[in-house]
């Protein structure tokens, strides 16, 4: 029982002791009127016991001072010593003993109920103070006599009527109030088991929101992750397409997307490999990646042969992961789970390929799109480079003869030259003219004129570049050979063995062979000719003085040979 309800059954028992109090004034004031003289004195005691005590309660509980449970206890505490006091000077039970001492109970258990038995020892010592006076007045009145047995008894049955009433009323009050309580406390659970649900509930979307919001994160780093591989791959691709829009040197852009590749991908390796002749192109190219150090040169050796293999077999694109090893044994002491082998094509020519390797497990099976970019942009850059150079080709090339034509010439003599300066070095120049070809041209015609042409410029060059020299069409049926670093005692016997070379060669047209010889003149820098601008005109001079001696024959500069312009 709570604080709220001892004041409330207080309270509500104030009218309870009022008709109380009534009614033992009336038993009081019948007694007095229907007995001796000499009552009066207990009805004195008794009816001031009775004032004192309406007024106590009274006073207490218009001041609402009933309202706090220190001043119930006094006031419980003072009737309940005033009772014991006025039974003690009571003469016996009969002189409305019975009534002060069911009084006396009543404030008792009031006081109880006030003490909410909190305090144990104060309780019994309350009891004892106060049922000592009461039990020895029980103890030692207990002889009844009197006349008015049916007054008494019908006030005692009226009284007892009244306390049961009053206390019934009290207690279904304080059961009802209880019970009130109880359905409160039951709604309050019942609502709180709600709120609890609800929390659960709330916890659980919560949860669920966390796990989602968990998920939503992981999927944002992961998204965040593809969007840098994607720029990364972007940026990588963008500076590809730059570098191959600038450069036509495919071993340079070879270089630029093998490292390109390493750097976005951090493969284990990354190979191209181009067969000779794809952009005229004399010498296979290789160029490997790698950051196992052996593994360079094994790749290099193999690159043809899985080119060769993948052509025949009409494969363009090929994933290797449970079979690396067995289909490439040359990757067995290192770490590669994954390879991809893709041939490359331009044109509808298989020209290449593209070897990437990698210790991740079951890789190259999806996300392919930025290999494939590469490889694309590879093909428009090797395209593009086959185009230049034969555009280049074609500028600098005699379109008869294949050689060097004069323009490209110039250039090249002007790179010896200036290398040579350089080195302190030495120079022979030889210029020759084939003899009376006019005569080819009137005997066989022109076109067995440009086969002799062509014969003699291809063994030409065929001749000087193994000497490391370079030849050009100097005009018509005119030629030029250079050879840098060859001082003319060792350039004369190179040159001569050409003079015999060319003499012997036959031209076959239309069943008839056709002879030719050649008038050559041949000058050397430092020795004979001291300025390298006058190298060719005095090769001239000395081709011109053989063919002024006879032709067929060799005039090797000695400096004395001068001609006017
Ligand atoms: P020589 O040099 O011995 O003095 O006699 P030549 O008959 O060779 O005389 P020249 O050098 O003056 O004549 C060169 C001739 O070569 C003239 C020209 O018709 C011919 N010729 C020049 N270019 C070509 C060519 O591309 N094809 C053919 N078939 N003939 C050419
Ligand atoms: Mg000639
Ligand atoms: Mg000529």
């Amino acid at each position: 029982m709570n604080m709220t309800s001892v004041i409330e059954i207080q309270k509500k028992g104030i009218p309870m002791h009022r008709i109380l109090y009534a009614v033992f004034f009336f038993q009081r004031l019948l007694l007095q009127l229907r007995s001796d003289e000499n009552q009066i004195k207990n009805t004195i005691v008794v009816l001031s016991f009775l004032a004192v005590c309406e007024i106590i309660e009274e006073i207490f509980y218009h001041s609402h001072l009933l309202e706090k449970t220190k001043t119930v206890r006094i006031i419980r505490y003072i009737q309940c010593v005033f009772a014991s006091v006025i039974l003690l000077f009571l003469h016996g039970l009969e002189d409305s003993g019975i009534m002060i001492l069911v009084l006396w109970l009543i404030l008792v258990i009031d006081f109880l109920i006030s003490m909410q038995l909190e305090n144990r020892t104060y309780v019994i010592l309350f009891l004892f103070l106060v049922s000592f006076p009461v039990l020895s007045v029980i103890l030692t009145k207990m002889t009844f006599s009197g006349n008015d047995h049916w007054l008494y008894f019908f006030f005692d049955i009226l009284m007892v009527l009244v306390i049961l009433a009053g206390e019934t009323f009290l207690l279904l009050d304080y059961l009802h109030g209880l019970n009130k309580t109880m359905s409160d406390q039951y709604y309050e659970l019942e609502d709180a088991v709600e709120k609890n649900k609800n929390i659960l509930n709330m916890q659980e979307k919560l949860k669920k929101t966390n796990e989602q919001l968990n998920m939503q994160k992981l999927d944002l780093q992961l998204a965040n992750k593809q969007i840098k591989e994607a720029n990364s791959e972007m940026t990588a691709q963008k500076e590809i397409l730059r570098y191959i829009a600038m450069s036509f040197d495919v071993v340079k852009i070879s270089n630029h997307i093998t490292d390109s590749i390493m750097q976005v991908k951090k493969l284990g390796f990354c190979a191209v490999y181009i067969r000779e002749n794809v952009y005229l192109n004399q010498h296979a190219n290789y160029v490997v990646k790698t950051n196992f150090g052996q593994l360079q040169s094994k790749i290099k050796e193999h690159m043809e042969d899985i080119y060769l293999k993948m052509t025949s077999e009409n494969e363009n694109e090929a994933v290797f992961h449970e079979n690396v090893k067995t289909e490439f044994p040359f990757l067995n002491d290192v770490n590669i789970c994954s390879v991809y082998a893709r041939v490359l094509e331009l044109d509808g020519d298989t020209y290449g390929l593209f070897l990437l390797g990698d210790c991740k497990k079951d890789y190259f099976a999806e996300h392919m799109s930025f290999y494939h970019a590469v490889i694309a942009q590879y093909d428009i850059a090797i395209g593009n480079a086959k185009i230049y150079n034969e555009m280049q080709n074609m500028a600098r090339k005699d379109g008869l003869t294949g050689i060097n034509n004069r323009i490209y010439f110039s250039e090249l003599f002007k790179n010896a030259v200036s290398k040579m300066k350089k080195m302190n070095g030495c120079m022979s120049v030889a210029l020759f003219d084939i003899d009376k070809f006019k005569n080819v041209n009137d005997t066989y015609g022109h076109l067995a004129g440009d086969e002799v042409i062509k014969k003699i410029a291809t063994t030409t060059q065929s001749y000087i570049e193994k000497y490391n020299g370079f030849v050009c069409r100097y005009g018509g049926e005119e030629f030029v050979a250079v050879l840098p670093d060859r001082k003319l005692e060792v350039a004369q016997p190179i040159i001569e063995d050409l003079f015999e070379e060319l003499c012997r060669q036959v031209v076959v047209y239309n069943g008839l062979e056709i002879h030719m010889s050649v008038s050559i003149g041949l000058t050397a820098y430092p020795e004979v000719c001291k300025d390298t601008d006058d190298l060719l005109k005095r090769a001239d001079w000395c081709m011109y003085y053989a063919k002024e001696h006879g032709r067929c024959q060799i005039n090797v500069d000695d400096g004395s040979i001068q001609r006017n312009e």
